[in-house]
């Protein structure tokens, strides 16, 4: 990705927003996972969001300094840094590339759009409206669901 998306976010105003540093996309991409307003990749916090960055700055009460290791461990400082836990009904309701919140599309006008069998096992399907990504909680939702309940995450 070239350029930074923002998170401009009608949505979830109660919701910290964060500001992800450039070395942890990974990150950027389970916070997203979580339904959480990340922008990246960022250098530096903008006003009113939190930095979450690996590198030891000196950091502010704007900053979050996760440990360099597993994403999924820097997952879990970050939010328990912010003081936040997750809220299953936030899953996948956000974007992953465009960090814009979902909506729900009605089922007729996704046929042909995803796999026929996904088509045919499920009836919830939503949908980008910046890039028309659709998505839903098939098998690769659930492997994700399973690695953050691991994680004590609960998604
Ligand atoms: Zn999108």
């Amino acid at each position: 990705m070239s350029s930074r998306t923002s998170g401009t976010d009608s949505q979830n105003h109660s919701l910290p927003a964060f500001d992800v540093d450039g070395m942890l996309g990974h990150l950027a991409k389970w916070l997203r996972v979580l339904g959480f307003d990340a922008a990246y990749p960022c250098k530096a916090p903008s006003p009113g969001r939190t930095f979450i960055t690996a590198k030891r700055i000196a950091a502010g009460s704007d900053t979050i300094i996760v440990e360099d290791q597993d994403p999924l461990d820097q997952l879990k400082q970050a939010l328990e840094h912010a003081g936040i836990s997750t809220d299953p009904g936030l899953f996948l309701s956000r974007c992953l590339l465009c960090n814009v919140p979902v909506k729900e599309v009605p089922r007729d006008r996704i046929a042909g759009r995803v796999p026929e069998l996904i088509f045919q096992a499920l009836t919830k399907f939503n949908e980008c409206p910046r890039c028309g990504r659709v998505f839903w909680e098939g098998s690769h939702a659930e492997r994700m669901k399973m690695r953050l309940q691991k994680m004590g995450l609960p998604s």
